[in-house]
């Protein structure tokens, strides 16, 4: 637990939450700020500030059981869909560092607008580029 993480506290019961669901490695419960009435979120209850140092066992929870809330959530709600959003890092609007998984229930016309921009690569070779870049440093 990091002592200043609101995330670490709402997963010690130092700070009350809305509670969905909860086992041995993951909390879920409403986010205080719903994008859409139902907004979650589901985190790790230990502390890990990106989704790239989730232990294997901590990351198959955490999309095992996003899907089963967002069914139930969908059911309750009567929404037609939903997002699941991850935010890692500063740069992709990650406020609370840690890892956090939103789960945002969707009506076609609920006016939330997801990014559909579109840049394509200036070249198939820069593509080709990129491509064997990202291969080279994956990790097993
Ligand atoms: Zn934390």
């Amino acid at each position: 637990m990091i002592e200043n993480c609101v995330f670490c506290k709402i997963a010690a019961g130092q700070v009350p939450c809305d509670k969905v669901y909860e086992d041995d490695l993951v909390l879920g419960f409403l986010d205080i700020a719903p994008l859409n009435p139902g907004h979650m979120l589901l985190i790790p209850k230990e502390h890990h500030t990106s989704a790239t140092t989730l232990p294997d066992a901590v990351a198959a929870r955490l999309f095992q059981v996003a899907p089963r809330l967002a069914q139930a959530l969908v059911r309750a709600t009567d929404a037609g869909g939903f997002n699941l959003i991850l935010a890692n890092g500063t740069a992709a609007g990650q406020v609370v560092p840690h890892v956090h998984l939103h789960i945002v229930p969707r009506r076609a016309d609920d006016g939330l607008v997801m990014p559909t921009r579109s840049i394509p690569y200036p070249s198939d070779a820069a593509k080709a580029r990129l491509l064997t870049r990202v291969q080279a440093r994956l990790e097993p």
